[in-house]
């Protein structure tokens, strides 16, 4: 059975790669009927940001992404939080010792330093492996009493891997298929250290493997990584699991990996959700609260690195765990690009239910304290549907259908109102007084009579009409709005534009 997790370390917003390294496990797992799991990668204390952990099961929650095993999720597998698991590791870095593939050192940070500043100064580089085990402080180059003495006196110690001498790796990545590595490059990583607590290396290994975990799918940056987790697996006599690595999201101009500043420069979010900093304080914006649709979000990221093959560029979730294929990933690095995601999200808005919509716009409006009937805003909805791109727009491009305008565009005024306006706009009222069944096409056909009998230009009446019920040259049909506001508000908003 197909069983994948999703990694992250609680260290602060989840960024959109993030979400998207969790997007591509989940569609791999649904399309498998396989498993998705959500473990949380904090062993190391020092990183640990308070509320990292409910933010990212918050953004799952939202993308419509949901891991089905993880911390208050138990499958069996678990606990699902690397803290909680602390004691397993131990055991599992002490049987790599007594298999010979690991070592204990003790070598402090000054000492390894100064080798490292003693080679550079020969024009060489110091590498923590067969080069130098031996002439270093560890269990390989230390008698046995020596290293049970600095075990007895509790000497700082870590465990390291020992990378093997003159080997060639053959490693298999599912995107970016076969890969050599010389053994002779690799250094030997530590895998615990003396206050009990594992590194990465050693802990996702472990849990990979208790965990059955059958496809890792994370991204490139973990790609240099890959030999030592080969190596790890056949040292402990594990199956290894299937590995693909994404590619990096790059900048919008293309160089680089896409930053949190990129997007503070250009104005989009990089995280899915907003985040408060809990020691700065500092707040960085997030697709949901900009007003973004899950859907857009997430159809966004699915092209972020992946493609169908084919013309079709709108999918839906459901969609997507049918078509998504880990082979058919890119190698090379995927260009954010920030517009793309408002041309998913306005194609999203206008694919979405007009009832859905009323009811966020309504939510809307109760903030700005506007009290409307739920059957009025439908019908504004409907009407405006075509122009917004996110639910605020139906305000800003439709806020005259609930209040009268507070202020007149000076530039538009200006082309609007002329000498003679003023009594032109007088005899209109007394048109539109006139008529008991304020209807759109009704007073369309008495508005233009009345204008083609005093023999004058249309936009002499309607220009200067649309600033009374709009406050500028804009928005849609001038005579449903009139119908929308009814006869005694467009009356009330004409005789306020005279003045
Ligand atoms: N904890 C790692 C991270 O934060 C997990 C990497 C992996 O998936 O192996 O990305």
């Amino acid at each position: 059975k197909v069983r994948v997790r999703f990694a992250p370390s609680p260290t602060g917003p989840l960024h959109i790669g993030g979400v998207r390294t969790a997007l591509y496990n989940y569609l791999f797992a649904k399309k498998h009927n396989g498993d998705f799991v959500l473990r949380i990668e904090d062993t190391d204390q020092n990183r640990f940001v308070e509320g990292a952990e409910d933010y990212i099961i918050e953004s799952l929650n939202w993308c419509g992404i949901p891991f089905d095993e993880g911390p208050g999720k138990e499958k069996g597998y678990g606990p699902y939080r690397q803290s909680e698991r602390k004691d397993k590791y131990r055991e599992y870095a002490e049987k790599l010792v007594e298999s010979g593939n690991a070592y204990y050192a003790f070598d402090t940070a000054d000492e390894l330093d100064a080798h490292r500043k003693d080679h550079e100064e020969k024009g060489k580089t110091f590498i923590y492996n067969w080069h130098n085990r031996e002439k270093l402080k560890n269990s390989i180059s230390l008698s046995k009493e020596e290293v049970q003495e600095k075990l007895d006196t509790e000497e700082a110690y870590v465990i390291r891997f020992k990378s093997p001498k003159d080997e060639t790796l053959h490693l298999k990545d599912v995107i970016r298929g076969e890969m050599e590595i010389d053994t002779n490059i690799l250094d030997d990583k530590v895998l615990f250290k003396s206050d009990g607590m594992p590194t990465y290396h050693l802990a996702n290994i472990v849990d990979d493997h208790l965990m059955e975990i059958t496809h890792v799918i994370r991204g490139e940056e973990w790609l240099p990584s890959l030999a030592l987790h080969y190596m790890l697996y056949r040292a402990f006599g594990w199956d290894v699991p299937k590995f693909a690595h994404l590619p990096l999201i790059l900048k919008p101009q293309g160089k680089g990996k896409l930053s949190k500043r990129d997007g503070e420069k250009m104005g989009f979010p990089v995280f899915p959700l907003e985040w408060k900093d809990p020691k700065s304080g500092e707040i960085s914006a997030g697709y949901r609260e900009e007003g973004y649709f899950p859907e857009a979000v997430v159809n966004m990221l699915a092209f972020l690195g992946w493609n169908p093959g084919t013309e079709q560029e709108f999918f839906e979730l459901e969609e997507l765990t049918r078509a998504f294929e880990l082979e058919r990933v890119h190698k090379g690095g995927a260009k954010f690009d920030p517009e793309k995601t408002k041309w998913f999200q306005q194609h999203y808005i206008q694919q979405a239910d007009n009832k859905f919509l009323t009811e966020e716009f309504q939510k809307f409006l109760k903030k700005q304290d506007i009290e409307a009937e739920s059957d009025y805003v439908y019908e504004v909805v409907k009407l405006i549907k075509e122009r917004v791109v996110f639910v605020e727009d139906f305000w800003n491009q439709g806020y005259f259908f609930f209040m009268s305008p507070t202020s007149y565009d000076p530039k538009d005024s200006k082309k609007a109102w002329k000498e003679g306006t003023n009594d032109l706009m007088k005899e209109l009222s007394e048109v539109l007084k006139s008529q008991d069944d304020f209807q759109a096409e009704k007073l369309q056909n008495e508005v233009k009579t009345w204008i083609k009998s005093k023999e004058i230009g249309f936009g002499k009446i309607m220009m200067p009409l649309r600033i009374a019920l709009v406050g500028a040259l804009q928005g849609p049909d001038l005579y449903k709005i009139a119908e929308f506001v009814g006869k005694e508000e467009t009356l009330k908003r004409i005789e306020t534009a005279i003045g």
